[in-house]
Protein backbone atom coordinates (compact mmCIF):
# COMPACT_ATOMS: atom_id res chain seq x y z
CA UNK A 1 0.00 0.00 0.00
CA UNK A 2 1.17 3.22 -0.72
CA UNK A 3 2.31 6.05 1.72
CA UNK A 4 0.28 8.91 2.16
CA UNK A 5 3.42 10.48 2.89
CA UNK A 6 7.01 10.20 0.91
CA UNK A 7 9.63 9.87 3.95
CA UNK A 8 12.15 10.49 1.92
CA UNK A 9 11.74 13.82 0.63
CA UNK A 10 12.82 14.29 5.02
CA UNK A 11 15.88 14.57 6.58
CA UNK A 12 14.21 14.72 10.28
CA UNK A 13 10.76 14.15 11.86
CA UNK A 14 8.64 17.00 10.37
CA UNK A 15 7.10 17.51 13.80
CA UNK A 16 6.27 21.25 13.15
CA UNK A 17 4.43 20.64 10.08
CA UNK A 18 2.78 17.12 11.99
CA UNK A 19 1.55 19.70 14.48
CA UNK A 20 2.19 17.05 17.62
CA UNK A 21 0.41 14.62 16.50
CA UNK A 22 1.95 11.74 18.76
CA UNK A 23 1.71 14.28 21.75
CA UNK A 24 -2.14 14.14 22.12
CA UNK A 25 -2.62 10.33 23.24
CA UNK A 26 -1.30 7.46 25.91
CA UNK A 27 -2.00 4.23 23.85
CA UNK A 28 -1.18 1.07 25.74
CA UNK A 29 -0.74 -3.06 24.09
CA UNK A 30 -4.03 -4.70 25.56
CA UNK A 31 -4.37 -8.56 25.35
CA UNK A 32 -6.06 -9.62 22.42
CA UNK A 33 -9.37 -10.29 22.90
CA UNK A 34 -10.25 -13.70 23.02
CA UNK A 35 -12.74 -14.45 25.27
CA UNK A 36 -16.86 -13.01 25.92
CA UNK A 37 -15.23 -11.32 29.46
CA UNK A 38 -12.19 -9.67 27.26
CA UNK A 39 -15.02 -9.08 24.28
CA UNK A 40 -17.05 -7.55 27.00
CA UNK A 41 -14.33 -5.44 28.34
CA UNK A 42 -13.23 -3.70 25.34
CA UNK A 43 -17.24 -2.83 25.62
CA UNK A 44 -16.85 -1.05 28.83
CA UNK A 45 -13.47 0.81 27.59
CA UNK A 46 -15.36 2.28 24.73
CA UNK A 47 -18.53 3.16 27.44
CA UNK A 48 -15.63 6.25 28.71
CA UNK A 49 -15.20 9.36 26.72
CA UNK A 50 -12.39 10.20 25.13
CA UNK A 51 -11.11 6.59 25.13
CA UNK A 52 -10.54 4.35 21.48
CA UNK A 53 -9.84 0.93 21.18
CA UNK A 54 -7.46 -0.12 17.64
CA UNK A 55 -5.52 -2.86 15.91
CA UNK A 56 -2.23 -1.90 14.55
CA UNK A 57 -0.81 -3.36 11.13
CA UNK A 58 0.71 -5.97 13.63
CA UNK A 59 -2.34 -6.93 14.87
CA UNK A 60 -1.52 -5.95 18.02
CA UNK A 61 -4.89 -4.74 20.17
CA UNK A 62 -4.63 -1.20 22.39
CA UNK A 63 -6.48 1.23 24.21
CA UNK A 64 -6.16 4.71 23.56
CA UNK A 65 -6.65 7.87 26.24
CA UNK A 66 -7.38 10.93 23.68
CA UNK A 67 -5.25 13.34 26.31
CA UNK A 68 -2.92 16.50 25.07
CA UNK A 69 0.92 15.70 27.19
CA UNK A 70 0.82 18.73 29.59
CA UNK A 71 4.41 19.43 27.93
CA UNK A 72 2.94 20.45 24.95
CA UNK A 73 3.25 24.13 24.08
CA UNK A 74 0.97 25.91 21.67
CA UNK A 75 3.28 26.31 18.88
CA UNK A 76 3.25 22.50 18.73
CA UNK A 77 7.22 21.79 20.40
CA UNK A 78 7.73 20.21 23.48
CA UNK A 79 8.60 22.28 26.61
CA UNK A 80 10.34 19.05 28.11
CA UNK A 81 12.37 18.41 24.94
CA UNK A 82 15.58 17.43 27.24
CA UNK A 83 14.04 15.67 29.85
CA UNK A 84 11.44 14.33 27.29
CA UNK A 85 10.39 9.95 27.93
CA UNK A 86 12.44 7.75 26.00
CA UNK A 87 9.39 6.73 24.37
CA UNK A 88 8.99 10.33 22.84
CA UNK A 89 12.41 10.04 21.81
CA UNK A 90 12.16 7.16 20.04
CA UNK A 91 9.04 7.68 18.84
CA UNK A 92 8.95 8.26 14.81
CA UNK A 93 12.79 6.95 14.06
CA UNK A 94 13.65 5.73 11.46
CA UNK A 95 11.83 8.74 9.60
CA UNK A 96 8.77 7.12 7.97
CA UNK A 97 7.36 5.26 10.88
CA UNK A 98 4.94 7.49 12.61
CA UNK A 99 1.46 8.46 12.07
CA UNK A 100 2.30 11.53 10.40
CA UNK A 101 2.88 9.45 7.09
CA UNK A 102 0.57 6.41 7.86
CA UNK A 103 -2.73 5.41 9.32
CA UNK A 104 -1.37 3.35 12.14
CA UNK A 105 -5.00 1.56 12.66
CA UNK A 106 -5.65 -1.87 10.70
CA UNK A 107 -9.37 -1.52 12.82
CA UNK A 108 -10.38 1.66 15.27
CA UNK A 109 -13.12 2.13 17.43
CA UNK A 110 -14.36 5.05 18.96
CA UNK A 111 -17.76 3.82 20.14
CA UNK A 112 -19.33 0.70 21.64
CA UNK A 113 -21.85 0.85 18.33
CA UNK A 114 -19.12 0.96 16.38
CA UNK A 115 -17.48 -2.38 18.42
CA UNK A 116 -20.15 -4.42 18.54
CA UNK A 117 -21.34 -3.63 14.42
CA UNK A 118 -17.74 -4.98 13.71
CA UNK A 119 -18.17 -7.85 16.15
CA UNK A 120 -21.26 -8.64 15.02
CA UNK A 121 -20.10 -8.87 11.23
CA UNK A 122 -17.31 -11.78 12.66
CA UNK A 123 -20.34 -14.05 12.97
CA UNK A 124 -18.81 -14.90 16.81
CA UNK A 125 -20.97 -15.57 19.57
CA UNK A 126 -19.16 -13.20 21.22
CA UNK A 127 -21.75 -11.10 23.82
CA UNK A 128 -21.08 -12.07 27.37
CA UNK A 129 -24.23 -13.49 28.74
CA UNK A 130 -24.55 -12.56 32.58
CA UNK A 131 -26.03 -15.39 35.10
CA UNK A 132 -29.62 -15.22 36.40
CA UNK A 133 -29.70 -13.54 39.91
CA UNK A 134 -30.27 -15.85 42.40
CA UNK A 135 -31.32 -14.75 45.58
CA UNK A 136 -27.83 -15.17 47.21
CA UNK A 137 -26.59 -12.19 45.05
S1 LIG B 1 7.17 12.02 15.77
FE1 LIG B 1 5.81 11.88 13.99
S2 LIG B 1 3.71 11.94 14.83
FE2 LIG B 1 5.13 12.68 16.41
S3 LIG B 1 5.10 14.91 16.19
FE3 LIG B 1 6.85 14.12 15.02
S4 LIG B 1 6.09 13.81 12.92
FE4 LIG B 1 4.31 14.02 14.28
S1 LIG C 1 6.92 14.96 26.68
FE1 LIG C 1 7.16 16.26 24.89
S2 LIG C 1 7.52 14.84 23.18
FE2 LIG C 1 6.65 13.65 24.86
S3 LIG C 1 4.43 13.61 24.52
FE3 LIG C 1 4.87 15.36 25.85
S4 LIG C 1 5.12 17.11 24.48
FE4 LIG C 1 5.30 15.25 23.24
Amino acid sequence: MPRAKNPDKYKTLPCTECGAKCCRYVAIEIDTPKTKKQYDDVRWYLLHENISVFVDHDNNWHIEFKTRCRSLADDHRCIEYDTRPQVCRDHGWPIGSCEFFDSPYKLRFDSVEAFERHMDKTGKNWRYKRRPKTTKD
